[in-house]
């Protein structure tokens, strides 16, 4: 067994990969980039070697860095993980040359499976089923649009070295034909540098089923059963389990044996997964599966295969490629339960799943009996928008479907994410659909249901923000309690019950909630918002100057739209300097209490890589300075006040 690993990924399954090397006795070493000094893979390692600026192209991805930090570091072995360079044959080749063992397939493996076509007529070689089509060397446009007339419509476009969905165009009419493959070839020379496309017919009602292998550097290659990852969006897994569902054990032998084929076409060794694309038209049938792709490294979704088989696959790459032999025969091989996981990500649903960034607020999972939670962020984390912004793989397993189920969607429910928006509630949604717990679904599922799963704009939660507005009025409270003097006249913010304001128990509050501006109605203690009182499912948390409230795994930001202003009348509401947006305080330039004359430098911000001076809207003095330096700003939140000359400076 190896001494030590320097894995080169970050994020979850870099602390992933270092829990398991730990365990084994690695010495681990994490690399990282600028971005990521402080990153939670990198206080999980033994030792961190800094690669470069934060884009992956002038870190994560560049060879000659990751191989001269191996070496600096004298590292066994090179765990590539998921993404970045794990399928790269080049970086494979490279770790070999210099000597140090590549946790993952041969470079010649990689290279046999790495492009579509030519891995599709491997397959067929092999005796392995693919999906009818063309996959030739010809690429004439009225060539590739006879033969997808021949293959029949619906068809798929697919670029020959695509990925992650892109490079691919389903076609329904031959009208429709030229125009969808001109946009699959522009796209696939963007993202792969590569426009060559292959086409297939485009299954009906497709399952995409999954089998995990393993092969030994001994001739030995075995499955560990599958994993079914049907429900996607835009061609990207959303939800994934094992064993799957309406899946006979005369259909998984089946499978099973295939992808066995596959890898032993391929040479292949160490841990893979054959794709395959499954009819479910009328229930899954051992002739009715065909092979799409084999993904030549570990999987983000192998901890299902985990939960049911009970083994650490991470372990097993290790030991194979340290020269050991599989530690288990097929028939030796596990399944037990059943498996799902979620992949929780910070985007908006709501909004077409735009990825949302920002500093982690709070973050807090639950514990409990059948729950596995990878994450690679922790609460005071920033998500950046360098790389991909999965928060955590919500992992749930039980003895049955639907106890896994139930019990991922429950976690997914008592998820805690503040800051960047989530998708959560969405997730949990998800795994309380009926047709979906009934095992009635296909890869278009998550894409007929978008409205049932709530995943269009839903509007205000007026319930949440009236508890906003209740957190509020009690920070504001215990904020102006510790400022005041012992012998100070009573404020009426003091008022338990309510506040007295000319004389009438009851108060007006403008507020801030998700943009919008409400009015909260204070009396009796009572806050409502056009009579909606305030939600008691909720959980709100005060940050700076606003409070997030989360509810059905939905945010709601609320603040006070300047109390002080609105107190005050108009007179001064030319004195309130806000973030123009989202960013981090660099500098305070003045002082509480210091004069100032309009147009004055007050504070910089930084945002998006460039600096932004704040200045004095008005002549005056500095009524309060709201933030401090080095602290992240929303935008529109309060920098600072500045009271007009002649204006009290109390409130
Ligand atoms: P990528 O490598 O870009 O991820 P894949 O070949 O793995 O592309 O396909 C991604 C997804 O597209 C599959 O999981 C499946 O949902 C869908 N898909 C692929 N091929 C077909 C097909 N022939 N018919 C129907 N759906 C398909």
């Amino acid at each position: 067994m190896f001494k030590s690993v320097l894995i080169a990924n970050r994020g979850e399954i870099a602390c992933r990969i270092a829990r398991t090397a730990k365990r084994l006795g690695l010495r681990t070493i994490a690399v990282y980039s600028q971005a990521d000094s402080h990153a939670l893979h990198v206080r999980l390692c033994d030792e961190a070697v800094a690669i470069g600026p934060a884009p992956a192209a002038q870190s994560y991805l560049v060879i000659d860095k990751l191989i001269a930090a191996a070496k600096a570091s004298h590292a066994d072995c090179i765990h590539p993980g998921y993404g970045f360079l794990s399928e790269n044959a080049a970086f494979a080749q490279a770790c070999i040359d210099a000597g140090i063992a590549f946790v993952g397939p041969p470079p010649s493996a990689m290279r046999a499976m790495g492009l579509k076509d030519r891995a599709k007529a491997l397959m067929e070689k092999a005796g392995v089923p693919v999906v009818p089509g063309y996959h030739g060397d010809l690429q004439d446009p009225k060539f590739l649009s006879r033969k997808a007339y021949e293959i029949g419509y619906p068809v798929l476009i697919k670029a020959v070295a695509g990925g992650g969905g892109k490079g691919m165009r389903r076609v329904d009419r031959h009208a429709d034909f030229d125009a969808a493959l001109s946009g699959a070839m522009r796209e696939a020379k963007a993202a792969f540098g590569d426009e060559r496309v292959l086409i297939e017919k485009y299954v009906t009602a497709p399952r995409h089923i999954e089998m995990q292998i393993f092969a030994d550097s001994h001739g030995n290659a075995i499955h560990l059963n599958e994993r079914d990852c049907s429900l996607q969006r835009r061609h990207q897994k959303v939800i994934e389990e094992a064993p799957a569902p309406g899946l006979s054990a005369e259909m998984r032998a089946t499978m099973g044996a295939a992808a066995v084929a596959a890898a032993k076409a391929c040479g292949y060794v160490g841990a893979g997964t054959i794709e395959f694309i499954a009819d479910g038209a009328g229930g899954l049938k051992s002739d009715g599966f065909w092979f799409m792709e084999m993904n030549t490294r570990l999987q983000v979704e192998h901890p299902v295969t985990e939960a049911i088989t009970g083994l650490d696959l991470v372990e097993w790459q290790f030991r194979i490629a340290s020269g050991e032999k599989l530690p288990l025969t097929q028939e030796q091989v596990p399944l037990t339960g059943h498996a799902v996981e979620a992949r929780l990500y910070a985007e908006d649903p709501e909004r077409g799943f735009l990825p949302s960034t920002g500093k982690l607020i709070a973050l807090a999972f639950p514990q409990g009996e059948g729950l596995r939670i990878d994450s690679g962020v922790e609460a005071g984390d920033e998500v950046t928008p360098f790389y991909d912004p999965m928060i955590a793989k919500v992992i749930a397993s039980a003895p049955t479907r639907g106890a896994a189920l139930g019990r991922l969607a429950d976690a997914l429910e008592k998820t805690i994410v503040i800051g960047p928006r989530s998708n959560a509630g969405f997730l949990s949604r998800l795994c309380r659909s009926q047709a979906f717990r009934d095992g009635d679904f296909d890869t278009g599922f998550i894409d007929r249901n978008l409205s049932d799963l709530k995943a269009e704009p839903q509007g205000l939660d007026r319930a949440a923000a009236a508890a906003g507005a209740l957190e509020l009025l009690a920070q504001e409270r215990a904020r102006l309690a510790a400022l005041r003097e012992p012998d100070a006249p009573p404020s009426p913010w003091d008022s338990e019950d309510a506040f007295q304001l000319a004389g009438e128990r009851r108060l007006a509050l403008p507020i801030l909630a998700d943009g919008a501006n409400l009015v909260a109605q204070v009396a009796g203690g009572a806050v409502t918002i056009d009579g909606t009182a305030p939600a008691n499912d909720a959980v709100a948390v005060a940050a700076g100057t606003a409070v997030y409230v989360l509810r059905h795994g939905r945010q709601t930001k609320v603040s006070l739209r300047d109390l002080a202003l609105d107190e005050a009348g108009d007179g001064s509401a030319g004195g309130l300097v806000r973030a123009p947006m989202h960013g981090k305080v660099l500098s305070i330039l003045v002082e509480n209490g210091e004069a100032v004359t309009r147009g004055q430098r007050l504070a910089i911000i930084e945002a998006m890589k460039m600096e932004h001076t704040l200045v004095a809207p008005i002549d005056g003095t500095v009524a309060e300075i709201a933030v401090a330096k080095d602290a992240q700003v929303g935008e529109g939140a309060k920098v600072m006040m500045i009271a007009a000359v002649g204006d009290k400076p109390d409130k």
